[in-house]
């Protein structure tokens, strides 16, 4: 893990590269012209220049064994500067990853240093025409290449799509199923019978480079078989989901916050009905407020997940799935909003939002849909239900109602009634056979999610108040800011969770009309219905912090 220090200077090193080779004109420029920077992403990665992939190379292979927690951080900070360059960067994250995970020794050396020593860039292939979020589907195959009844090497054929870094890589890890099963082999650029196709022509991200890649009979020898041994693949790409999920968390997050952060100075300079737009209710409470709710909650569940990443609780897939969901929906939600917030300014190019729009929409498809983050959540989720007998929910809610009752402010006592509402659901879909159907079971993926994030919001808000945040933690609002945006996520949830479910349990024929009163009391609607007092004064105190003023906002027209 990185000092907090060293953190900090890379970052500022980051932000100045970032000044002076990327300012908003280059950006615009490029992607109009659809190009991918390609020397500018070299000297992003090359040792003796900004060399951010350093951050994520373990020292002993030349690197600065950057933690959970800090490649969190340099994530945001690339999102917040260009998605597509990001994405360049993460390919190589992504690429190396089997190798940091599955490789022998030596592989780790040859490959892991030459990342670290020479910047080289890295693609990560694993999805097909015909295998997308299903990767058991996979077609392409390696073939082992015999001597003397010994495996000497492997002949590759198949084809690759949508890889990042495809065309510019040099080189490729790439999945391929052996005798034994999928495995991870390291192709260089320029083997003989690998080609890869034009870049392709994107809605966003344009300043990544993502092609498809053919390979016809491609010999590699049998020390690139990552590990040595054949079939060990699939469990290579599940050990670090929990890990590269967050990673694309904190995309969502950068490319949220760099959105807001375009409208929120532009709605106090633009003057309409004769004041800013800043202070108007109807506009901060709509376009502005709410998306910060729901990506600090994201946040939350970001930093709590790396640092328990980082302090060895495993590669926590589950949680980096709920990370990745939340965050990368709200950025979404956050840039869409922004576009709105500059009016017709906002649906141009100049004015940057547009194009963070359309850039962060890839965050809900690569590194696995929304839709299958909902169903890995959901299946997880429901396991822990069925082995508490039910109870795993509402465990979670005393220990929300604990913190309430030394915190009586940080809404955990509301995230607490989503949790209960959850576990009731839950247990109505166990009785009644729900999850037989998917769009049930997805729906569940998605109240957890919200229900766990209020719960980490509320837990983040408590521990700012006590002064134990993370060192490195966000540091953007203080403990009563958090507390307000914490009880308004939370009365988010928890009504999500209650009417959504109800609605969801209730057209799956899950209730009789006989037992409805009953199932809507055990979901303590009317206590939900009554948090939602204050919600409108906590919104008021979220945008006084905002746009850093005392006073409430004056009534506007
Ligand atoms: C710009 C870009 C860069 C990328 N970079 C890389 C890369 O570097 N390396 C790499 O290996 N891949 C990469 N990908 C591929 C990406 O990870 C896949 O696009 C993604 O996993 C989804 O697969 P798919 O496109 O085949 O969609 P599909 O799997 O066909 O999904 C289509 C839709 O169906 C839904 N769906 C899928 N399965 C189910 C199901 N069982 N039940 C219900 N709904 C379902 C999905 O949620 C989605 O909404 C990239 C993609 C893009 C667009």
């Amino acid at each position: 893990m990185l000092a907090q220090k060293t953190l900090k200077l890379s970052l500022k090193s980051l932000k100045e590269f970032a000044k002076k080779r990327l300012p908003d004109e280059t950006l615009i420029e490029l992607d109009e012209k659809d190009e991918c920077p390609i020397d500018i992403v070299r000297d992003m990665c090359d040792p003796d220049k900004l060399g951010i992939q350093l951050l994520f190379i373990p020292e002993e292979y030349g690197g600065m064994g950057g933690g959970t927690f800090d490649v969190y951080c340099i994530c945001e900070e690339m999102a917040r500067i260009d998605l597509g360059i990001a994405t360049s960067v993460l390919a190589t994250f992504l690429g190396s990853d089997p190798i940091t995970v599955g490789a022998t020794p030596e592989q780790k050396k040859v490959w892991l240093g030459r990342i670290a020593e020479e910047g080289l860039l890295f693609a990560y292939g694993a999805t097909e025409p015909e295998a997308g979020s299903d990767l058991g589907a996979l077609r392409t195959t390696a073939d082992r290449v015999l001597q003397d009844g010994r495996v000497v090497g492997y002949k590759i054929n198949g084809a690759k799509q949508w890889i990042s870094n495809g065309g510019v890589a040099g080189a490729y890890t790439v999945l391929a199923n052996t005798p034994s099963g999928p495995s991870w082999f390291v192709v260089e650029s320029g083997a003989k019978g690998f080609t890869h196709d034009r870049p392709e022509d994107k809605h966003g991200i344009r300043l990544s480079n993502t092609a498809a890649l053919a390979f016809s009979d491609v010999y590699v020898d049998a020390d690139r078989l990552i590990g040595g041994v054949e079939g060990q693949g699939l469990n290579q790409a599940q050990a670090v989901f929990g890990y590269t999920r967050l990673m694309v968390a904190a995309f969502g997050l950068g490319a949220g916050w760099a959105a807001l952060d375009r409208a929120i100075p532009y709605s106090t300079k633009r003057i309409q009905a004769g004041s800013p737009l800043s202070e108007k209710q109807g506009y901060t409470h709509k376009l502005i407020v709410p998306h910060v709710a729901r990506l600090e909650a994201a946040r939350s569940y970001v930093e709590e997940t790396a640092e328990r990443i980082d302090a060895g609780e495993g590669s926590l897939n589950t949680e980096g799935a709920i990370a990745k969901y939340m965050a990368t929906e709200a950025g979404n939600q956050a840039a869409d909003a922004s576009i709105q917030a500059l009016g017709g300014y906002g649906y141009t190019h100049e004015y940057m939002v547009e194009k963070i729009s359309r850039d962060v929409r890839i965050t809900t498809i690569y590194e696995g849909t929304s839709e299958i983050m909902e169903m890995t959540i959901s299946r997880d989720r429901w396991q822990f239900h069925l082995k508490t007998r039910g109870q795993h929910y509402h465990e979670k809610a005393r220990e929300l109602e604990a913190l309430h009752a030394r915190h009586p402010n940080v809404g955990a006592d509301i995230a607490a009634l989503a949790h209960h509402a959850l576990a009731e659901l839950l247990e109505k879909a166990r009785v009644a056979r729900l999850t037989r159907h998917q769009h049930i079971l997805f729906r569940i993926g998605e109240w957890i999610a919200y229900a766990e994030s209020a719960g980490s919001l509320a837990r983040r808000a408590a521990r700012t108040a006590e002064g134990k945040v993370h060192e490195k933690s966000n540091r953007r609002f203080d403990a009563p800011a958090l507390a307000a945006l914490s009880r308004i996520f939370a009365r988010e949830a928890a009504l999500k969770v209650a009417e959504e479910g109800l609605r969801w349990v209730c057209g799956a024929g899950g209730v009789s009309a006989t037992d409805m009163p009953a199932f809507e009391t055990s979901l303590q609607m009317s206590a939900i219905h009554r948090a939602q007092a204050g919600l409108l004064s906590d919104m008021d105190t979220v945008a006084d912090v905002l746009y850093a003023r005392v006073a409430k906002p004056a009534l506007a027209a």
